[in-house]
């Protein structure tokens, strides 16, 4: 059976113990996909993450991962990570993997089961597509990540159609 599920739509939509953000280093809200769910949630999701310890104005480190409450969001948890900036950031590919690792190992920290994950790193920060999905669905597959029932949110066909690819192979290797 699928331990990952798919889903085409917008991840505020999603009923779920934990909505992962794909945040930047400051944590105070951005464009795309954080800045939905900053309008989602409310004013109340600004303050949690305010809250959340700075060093020279950085809360979650690039390939991090940090908790808060969730204001208005049908989840008990938002879960910031930072994924990597392409063709910026050296290494992508591995922050990319710490970046969803970290995401996870704090979901189970705090007794998250369902999780709702967004395509890190694949709007403006500019991962190219087919090589994120291999990360994302790679390591959402990891044994260590059994217990969690993980649903990407994806928000166009043209990503969802690569993600489905991405799966499938998985699956098929498996
Ligand atoms: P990053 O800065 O990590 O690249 P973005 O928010 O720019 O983050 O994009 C990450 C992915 O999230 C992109 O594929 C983008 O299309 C998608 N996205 C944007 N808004 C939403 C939303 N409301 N729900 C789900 N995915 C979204």
């Amino acid at each position: 059976m699928r331990r990952i599920a798919l889903i085409q739509g917008d991840i505020t939509d999603a009923s779920v113990d934990a909505i992962v953000n794909a945040a930047n280093e400051g944590m105070l809200g951005g464009g795309g996909v954080d800045g939905a769910i900053h309008r989602a949630a409310g004013p109340a999701l600004l303050a949690a993450c305010r809250e959340v310890a700075a060093v020279n104005g950085v809360r979650c480190p690039t390939g991090e991962a940090r908790i808060t409450a969730a204001g208005a969001l049908d989840a008990r948890y938002v879960i910031h990570t930072v994924g990597p900036r392409y063709g910026i950031d050296p290494a992508p590919a591995q922050l990319l993997a710490d970046a969803y690792r970290s995401t996870y190992r704090l979901a189970l920290e705090n007794d998250c089961v369902s999780l709702a994950v967004p395509a890190i790193s694949c709007g403006v920060y500019g991962y190219p597509l087919e090589e994120a999905a291999t990360i994302a669905v790679g390591v959402s597959l990891e044994d260590e990540f059994q217990p969690l029932a993980i649903t990407f949110y994806l928000f166009n066909a043209a990503i969802h159609r690569i993600w489905e690819a991405e799966l499938q192979a998985a699956e098929g290797r498996a």
